[in-house]
């Protein structure tokens, strides 16, 4: 799947005015060049993988993935363990030799260049400070061996700890600092820098979950702060809908799918996406001749059931079919049948506090979940109650099978 296909002025309209406008004080300071500690242009941040392929022994741990960064995105590689998300990540910052393919950053073949000529920085999950320096002398590491004037370094140091609210904490040593704290300054050592593009390993992997979230959103604000791209990898789906403008979801080696999160979670791709993201009902079904979708939906037969999908795209023969627990509408076995509807019995429910989750056991020998909102009124499905199960045509959908192993198929078996 390619996204790309800027021309060099929509790159140069992305990478520049949008991040410099949001750079504020930022943007003041010059871009130096990493290894040489030299000016260099100040670059819009824009990242472009082409045909990119990396292979270890027989195994090809990315397989020959093409996507488009526009500077200033925060944009997001999500996937579960061994998917080549880190791999990807690791030729981005020239730690690893790609087998075959290309790296643009801002339209310049990076492919070949070691990582320390490259505008780009890498924060990890360990935060791999040194334990024997202060904060501050963390953080100026990088710019005193540039050899950058002292009085230089003290303002840019000053500025990027003010950026991770750790103005206050310059003198203290790693170890009398929080987890949460001390990714804060490795955030500082890296944005001191001034990449044009900050790649992040996990960053949060090995914080608690309030904490998590509580850095999930500083993070995000940062980042629109200093108006950089950050390529940020993550397994925690939650993680990358809160943060990014857009995320890819990888699986073996390859990307599935390339969207805003709203666009993923409304709209998957196929089914490997919808089984990945968010709890998606997932059922066989049989799609009308011909297939592809028209104007109005596509017939699918779900068992003996004859619905219309109105989104997706499958072609004819075995497909699935998907829909969101809060999209499917319960209504009383003995209501009036009518389109889309599939009788049913609840088995049981699963109390969330703000929702009720409803396990209903389709007459097609499907089992499904039905959100249903905690407003206070009582929920007239008990379990054990005959039921119909509408499926709205407007949020039923078909989706191609890749044939990749599912996400939920895997945990199945381990
Ligand atoms: P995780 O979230 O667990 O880090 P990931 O999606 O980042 O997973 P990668 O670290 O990119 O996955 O690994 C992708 C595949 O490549 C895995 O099967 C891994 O075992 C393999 N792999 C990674 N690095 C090497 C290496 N240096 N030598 C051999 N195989 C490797």
């Amino acid at each position: 799947m390619r996204v790309s296909g800027n021309k060099t002025g929509e790159r140069q309209a992305a990478g520049e005015a949008a991040p410099q406008a949001a750079m504020g004080r930022y943007a003041a300071l010059p871009m130096n060049d990493n290894a040489t500690g030299k000016e260099a242009n100040v670059s819009g941040g824009e990242v472009e993988l082409i045909d990119l392929v990396k292979a270890f022994g027989p195994m090809r741990a990315v397989n020959q993935i093409n996507l488009h960064i526009p500077g200033g995105e925060f944009f997001s590689l999500l996937g579960s363990s061994g998917c080549g998300k880190t791999t990807t990540l690791r030729m981005i910052a020239g730690f690893e030799r790609p087998t075959s393919g290309q790296i643009l950053l801002d339209g310049v073949d990076m492919t070949a260049t070691p990582p320390h000529r490259r505008h780009v920085n890498t924060v990890f999950q360990s935060y791999a400070l040194f334990p024997h320096l202060n904060v501050f002398d963390n953080v100026a590491f990088g710019l005193r061996r540039q050899k950058i004037e002292a009085r230089e370094v003290d303002r840019r140091v000053a500025e990027a700890l003010e950026l991770v609210q750790l103005t206050q904490f310059a003198k203290r040593k790693p170890i009398q600092m929080s987890g949460g704290q001390q990714q804060r300054v490795a955030l500082a050592r890296a944005l001191v820098l001034k990449p044009s593009v900050l790649l992040l390993d996990e960053p949060l992997g090995a914080l608690d979950a309030r904490l998590r979230k509580q850095l999930q959103v500083e993070l995000k604000t940062l980042q629109q702060q200093v108006g950089i791209t950050f390529v940020y990898v993550t397994h925690d789906q939650e993680e990358a809908l809160t943060m990014s403008d857009r995320i890819a979801i990888m699986s073996n080696g390859h990307i599935e799918q390339i969207a805003s999160p709203q666009e993923m979670y409304e709209a998957p791709a196929t089914v490997f996406v919808a089984d990945f993201l968010g709890v998606s009902n997932l059922m066989e079904a049989h799609a009308a001749g011909g297939g592809t979708i028209n104007g109005s939906g596509t017939r699918i037969r779900i068992g003996q059931y004859e619905l219309l999908a109105g989104h997706g795209q499958a072609p004819g023969g075995n497909t699935k079919a998907t829909i969101r627990p809060e999209r499917v509408r319960l209504e009383p076995g003995n209501a009036p049948g009518g389109e889309n509807r599939i009788p049913g019995q609840v088995e049981r429910w699963v109390y969330l506090g703000n929702a009720v989750q409803l396990i209903v056991k389709l007459a097609t020998g499907h089992t499904i979940q039905a959100l249903m909102h905690n407003d206070g009124e009582e929920i007239p499905f008990a379990p054990g109650s005959s039921v119909q199960a509408y499926l709205p045509p407007g949020a039923l959908r078909v989706l191609t099978d890749t044939g990749v192993r599912l996400a939920s198929e895997i945990a199945a078996t381990e």
